[in-house]
């Protein structure tokens, strides 16, 4: 049954990690590393049942390669997920022993925060193993990914609005953002910056009067976002949000924004494709905060991030161009790229190189 899905999803590895005295039950999912390590966050999450959290691990680290492979980064995909609540169930014994678990892998699997895990809970990982990201400055590490992931889902938007409009000029349209927390504020400031019209909202009423007093956007209440006359909409919170409900309500041009899996079925993806609206692909906009920390393997540079979230405005160009060439959708495209790298890339390691044939040489030397 495991191995049917496994066949299914094409995942490479799957580790049960359980400790009891430690109170460990974790699932890493290594899905393929054809372009290099996997890398993706552990999430802490008190799922119903065991086999929801493997459900999770393996769609989660599906997509770390999809995320990796679409922004060129020499990257492969993996989750990990540790079923627990992070509100009480959280010690260093657990962490540390969740960290020997990635250490066993050699650096085939490289962890990081996801949702249910802060920044101390990865220095109690980092104890055990060197094979973690997302560890604070002190340590080497690159800090809150959220500026970058704003500031790299505003190069997406440029290259949106020149695929759409045929120009890049931010501030010449206006935006519906939804979620204005770490991401979403970050990204209204920018928009403001190029004076762009702002609307904005939010659960938490406290940040939507920031942006209203500090950047001067427009509140409009939860609901009524779907309903907002703007050019482009950009969900900063919640996934799932373009969906048979809302797109008939849509009067935008563009779909761009941070949040995760904003699609709730593919076949959204096709209808806003139908009614000429432009869908900025999700994984290749965010792309921001794992580029951030795939930087921290060799030495975290702010300034070489800075440069490398300027790449998501070319690889979102090279969707709409692939969309284009092969009469498809653009969340189609952005598959197709990523699937288009991973198996080029994995070519260019044939023929072998000859990397360890010292180790040969002395058993052949032996047989004369
Ligand atoms: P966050 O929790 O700081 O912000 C989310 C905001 O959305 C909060 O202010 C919350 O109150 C608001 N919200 C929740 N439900 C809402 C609703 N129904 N209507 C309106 N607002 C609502 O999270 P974040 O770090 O800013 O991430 C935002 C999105 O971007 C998430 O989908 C996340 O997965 C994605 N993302 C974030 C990063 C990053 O670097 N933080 C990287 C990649 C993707």
């Amino acid at each position: 049954m495991i191995f049917e899905t496994l066949a299914s999803t094409g995942h490479e590895e799957v580790v049960f990690c359980h400790n009891k005295d430690a109170g460990l039950k974790a699932i890493i999912a290594i899905h393929n590393t054809v372009l290099g390590p996997a890398l993706g966050g552990l999430r802490m999450w008190p799922y119903k049942t065991e086999q929801d959290a493997l459900n999770d691990v393996l769609r989660l680290s599906r997509g770390m390669t999809y995320k990796a492979a679409v922004s060129g980064l020499n990257l492969g995909g993996g989750k990990g997920v540790i079923i627990g609540d992070p509100s009480k169930d959280k010690s260093e014994a657990l962490f540390r022993a969740f960290g020997r678990y990635v250490n066993s892998l050699n650096g085939r699997y490289i962890t990081a925060e996801d949702v249910g895990i802060d920044v101390n809970d990865m220095e109690w990982v980092l104890k055990e193993t060197d094979f973690v990201t997302g560890v604070h400055q002190v340590h080497g590490g690159s800090g809150d990914p959220s500026p970058f992931t704003a500031y790299g889902t505003l190069q997406g938007l440029m290259a949106t609005l020149n695929a759409k409009f045929g120009n890049e000029e931010v501030g010449k349209y206006s935006y519906a953002v939804q979620g204005v927390g770490h991401v979403g504020m970050e990204y209204v400031k920018l928009l403001r910056e190029h004076g762009a019209k702002v609307f904005v909202t939010d659960i938490n009423k406290d940040s939507v009067q920031r942006c209203v007093d500090e950047f001067g956007c427009e509140a409009v209440s939860l609901d009524d976002i779907y309903d907002v006359d703007a050019d482009v909409y950009s969900p900063c919170a919640l996934g799932g949000t373009v969906n048979h409900s809302t797109i008939p309500r849509f009067k935008f041009k563009a779909i761009c924004g941070a949040a995760n899996n904003q699609l709730a079925t593919e076949d959204c993806g096709d209808e806003v494709e139908r009614r000429g609206i432009i869908y900025a692909p999700d994984y290749a906009v965010n792309a921001g905060g794992l580029m951030n920390v795939s930087l921290e393997i060799d030495g975290y540079n702010r300034e070489r991030a800075m440069r490398m979230m300027r790449t998501i405005y070319h690889n979102l160009g090279k969707i709409f161009a692939i969309s284009k060439r092969d009469n498809i959708p653009s969340y189609k495209a952005a598959d197709r790229m990523a699937e288009e790298r991973i198996q080029t890339i994995g070519k260019i390691r044939l023929p072998h190189m000859g990397n360890g044939a010292p180790r040969f040489l002395g058993r052949m030397r032996g047989l004369g």
